[in-house]
């Protein structure tokens, strides 16, 4: 039962995360109307839970990523840290400076992602984060058969955001082999990428930055883009820019 909860607790968190802050509020490959966005919002927090990322912190943060990639400038390369949890207390340190509009972006990186400050507010709050902490716990003393399960896997349900992105951005620019030569070390982690739902094809992704679809080779499957053109298919979202499409400039605005 914990194995289950696991496992779907991890691929909807980060496929949430593929699909609204990054291909959605980063990128904004798509369209949908505003009660549709609303909802999709609403179903990121809820999966999300504790650890869920407001919206406009990281599309601030990822374009400035793919405007400045494994440069010293680059808010989360893994080449200008010497281990993953430096590079994740930097990332953490600036998404809250933008979160808490501590900090100001570059105009250019600025607008064009969805907005819904009473819901960010709330899933950003101190109760918000625990009571969801501790739902996870109650459901693992419930069913938990190891007290290792307790101690080992219940702690990733608290973090999975940060661990998601830790994941992508430390092995996405370091593990893995290169299609494209981009002026970056951004590579392609996983041919069949179900980890993280087509987030780790890095290089790629730097190549097309516009494109819905992260698999570029026969090979390569994302299935967050299979999930998206299943949305275009029931007409629930449109799919706004085309596959191999680069970096749109200046940035879309928002609808
Ligand atoms: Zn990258
Ligand atoms: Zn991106």
């Amino acid at each position: 039962m914990v194995y289950a909860f696991f496992v779907s607790h991890w691929l909807l968190s980060v496929l949430f995360q593929s699909l609204f802050q990054h291909r959605y509020a980063a990128h904004r490959m798509y369209d949908m109307p505003k009660r549709t966005e609303r909802v999709l919002h609403f179903l990121t927090f809820l999966v999300q839970g504790s650890s869920y990322l407001d919206s406009r912190a990281y599309a601030i943060l990822h374009r400035e990523h793919h405007a400045f990639s494994d440069t010293e400038r680059d808010p989360h390369s893994p080449w200008q840290h010497a281990n993953a949890l430096t590079m994740m207390w930097r990332t953490k340190k600036r998404y809250s400076d933008y979160a808490h509009r501590r900090r100001e972006p570059e105009p250019r990186f600025d607008g064009g992602f969805p907005e819904w400050p009473w819901l960010d507010r709330f899933a950003d709050s101190w109760p918000t984060r625990i009571a969801f902490g501790t739902m996870y716990s109650l459901f693992y003393l419930a069913f938990a058969t190891h007290w290792w399960q307790i101690a080992f896997m219940l702690p990733f349900h608290f973090v999975l955001g940060p661990v998601h992105g830790a994941i992508v951005n430390w092995a996405g620019h370091k593990y893995g082999y290169q299609n494209f030569d981009n002026g970056d070390k951004s590579r392609n982690t996983l041919p069949f990428d179900f980890l993280t739902m087509g987030e780790l094809f890095q290089n790629n992704h730097h190549k097309w930055a516009a494109s819905p679809d992260f698999a570029a080779r026969w090979f390569e499957v994302d299935p967050g883009w299979q999930v998206l053109k299943l949305l275009a298919a029931a007409r629930i979202v449109s799919i706004r820019t085309p596959q191999r499409a680069v970096f749109p400039e200046p940035l879309p605005k928002a609808a």
